[in-house]
């Protein structure tokens, strides 16, 4: 690829604000991780093929009973089908995602020797596996940077006036131009976490934001900061200071569970 020309002093100021807002983010959220539980790549793989259409916290509640029963793709592959639909029911579309991650198991043991490939090329290439579900796999089983654009990462990008492009694809381009390379995988995390806590799609909470003064968007949702707080979610959500402290002290998601902190909204 040819070197990038000299930004104009436009882009250059959006670049500024861009990495001041992504700075300020990781101050607010310095314990933002991804929000699916796994502890190897083929975990990882399998949870965010679940994750499609439905929430992490529904996904992380039958994956601990899914890798009991089918913990490599060896297990899953000769699944029985039924048995693989009943426990991945809860996710939706159960049916669907249990022939996806059968074939996708049988194509891990045939071509990969029952691993997951730590390359885009050839992750994309596996049944279910798209661009998006490939980088959350390679920046967070693999530590390869990337950036994954979700409908939260969409949504945000466009907020915070760093691309108006609308195609995940473009947008990972656009919005990867603005960031050093070795960010990109902490900047997804955070710009998720805060669609999912303040900037919601439909009411985003603006009057609690902390990258308000950043924003050019601020006032598409509650301005109001008594108002703004009350629509905060999860750890942030009222009367939560307790988990807030403890996932700044650096509890893990499993920790908390274990001690009985509910981590849905
Ligand atoms: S100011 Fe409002 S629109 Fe901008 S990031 Fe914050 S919550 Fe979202």
């Amino acid at each position: 690829m040819p070197a990038a020309a000299s930004p104009a002093p436009s882009d250059l100021a959006l670049k500024r604000r861009a990495r001041k807002t992504y700075r300020e983010l990781v101050e607010a959220y310095p314990y933002a991780v991804p929000e699916l539980d796994f502890s190897n790549p083929f975990e990882l793989l399998v949870a965010t093929v679940l994750s499609a259409q439905t929430t992490d916290v529904r996904v992380n509640a039958i994956t601990p009973a899914l890798f009991a029963r089918f913990p490599d793709a060896q297990a899953m592959a000769s699944a029985d089908p039924g048995a693989l639909e009943e426990i991945i029911r809860p996710t939706g579309f159960y049916r669907a995602k249990a022939k996806n991650l059968l074939a996708l198991a049988q194509r891990l043991v045939d071509s990969h020797g029952g691993q997951v490939p730590p390359r885009l090329a050839d992750l994309v290439k596996l049944p279910g596996v798209g661009r998006k579900t490939a980088n959350v796999v390679l920046g967070n089983a693999f530590g390869v940077p990337g950036i994954t654009v979700d409908t939260h990462f969409g949504r945000l990008a466009q907020r915070f006036g760093w691309t108006q492009e609308t195609d995940p694809v473009k947008v990972e381009h656009a919005v990867g131009d603005l960031f050093e390379k070795r960010d990109w995988t902490m900047l997804s995390h955070v710009v998720v976490f805060h669609g999912r806590r303040v900037c919601h799609a439909r009411k985003p909470a603006c009057g609690a934001c902390p990258v308000a003064h950043l924003c050019p968007s601020f006032g598409v949702g509650e301005p109001e900061p008594v108002a703004a707080r009350k629509l905060l979610k999860y750890e942030l959500a009222p009367g939560r200071q307790e988990l807030l402290e403890l996932m700044r002290a650096g509890r893990t998601r499993r920790e908390l569970r274990a001690m009985g902190y509910g981590l849905d909204a």
